[in-house]
């Protein structure tokens, strides 16, 4: 499709009203998980318009022959648009995801095939197991077999992979994945953006210092694993991304252990919360 097509379907669909989503589905969808249950009754309504309007601006796929059902894209689309419902009004939420259209589904983990760069400068080919990718200003590609993981199990470990690959695409907006996305204005009511920033990289870089720490000790000398998934410990944008689930499945126990990162992204994400 050229991109002049694709501009003027995208206008076109922009155009016409959003259908609303099918009660029955709506709540069939909200009911698997804690963390969307425990959403306000407003909260509820948001996330129902952007889930309207997700679904409309994004194209869905299966691959390797998966059909995807309203249930599944709904899934994902809800999952997705979680982190957007403090950050304005719907329509300007939503634009957080306007530099992609695709999401591909494949039905089990993905085997993926990358060069690894070590500290030596030694590149290495490797096969990863991946359960989904955020690539900039491309697709989004999940998972089933990991979205469909229990739900319950998922809210005590404070996981969600829709959560992990949408919060890197918010990540990647003013550059790549790196853990450092731009920040609201006035963030945590600090001065300047200057301050904003540094504030947010001593959290992460320290809480990341220290996670790897952890980490290492769990695996070296059998000491009890830190709580937040340890995929978080290979690089600061899945830090980040890690956090990010957690902060939405489970922000109790997230908050618990990660005061300092529970308020950087309170900023991030609620910022007319005080
Ligand atoms: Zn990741």
């Amino acid at each position: 499709m050229t991109w002049l097509h694709r501009t003027w379907s995208r206008l076109r669909a922009m155009a016409r009203p959003v259908p609303e989503i099918p009660a029955s589905l709506w709540l069939q969808v909200l009911q698997k998980y804690p963390f969307l249950q425990a959403l306000s009754l407003e909260e509820k309504a948001k996330l129902r318009a952007l889930s309207a309007l997700f679904l409309r601006q994004k194209q869905f796929s299966g691959a390797h022959g998966l059909v995807l059902s309203d249930a599944m894209a709904l899934t994902i689309a809800a999952q997705a648009c979680v982190p957007l419902l403090h950050r304005g009004e719907a329509q300007q939420a939503i634009a957080l995801y306007d530099d992609f259209v695709g999401i591909v589904v494949h039905p089990g983990t993905m085997v993926a095939a990358r060069d690894m760069h070590d500290e030596a400068g030694l590149v290495s080919h490797r096969r990863m197991m991946l359960e989904g990718e955020a690539m900039q200003h491309g697709p989004v590609t999940l998972s089933w077999a990991a979205i469909a993981q229990d739900p319950l199990q998922q809210n005590e470990r404070g996981t969600s992979v829709v959560i992990h690959e949408f919060c890197h695409k918010i990540d990647m907006r003013n550059g790549g994945a790196d853990g450092y996305p731009s920040l609201p204005g006035h963030f945590l009511g600090l001065a300047s953006a200057a301050e904003a920033r540094q504030t947010w990289e001593r959290t992460w870089a320290s809480a990341f210092a220290a996670f790897g720490h952890a980490i290492a000790k769990s695996q070296r000398f059998g000491e009890p694993a830190p709580w937040l998934d340890s995929y978080g410990a290979t690089a600061p944008a899945e830090f980040f991304a890690v956090a990010c689930e957690a902060f939405f499945v489970n922000r109790s126990q997230f908050a618990q252990e990660w005061p300092q990162l529970d308020r950087m992204l309170a900023g991030l994400f609620r910022p007319d919360a005080r």
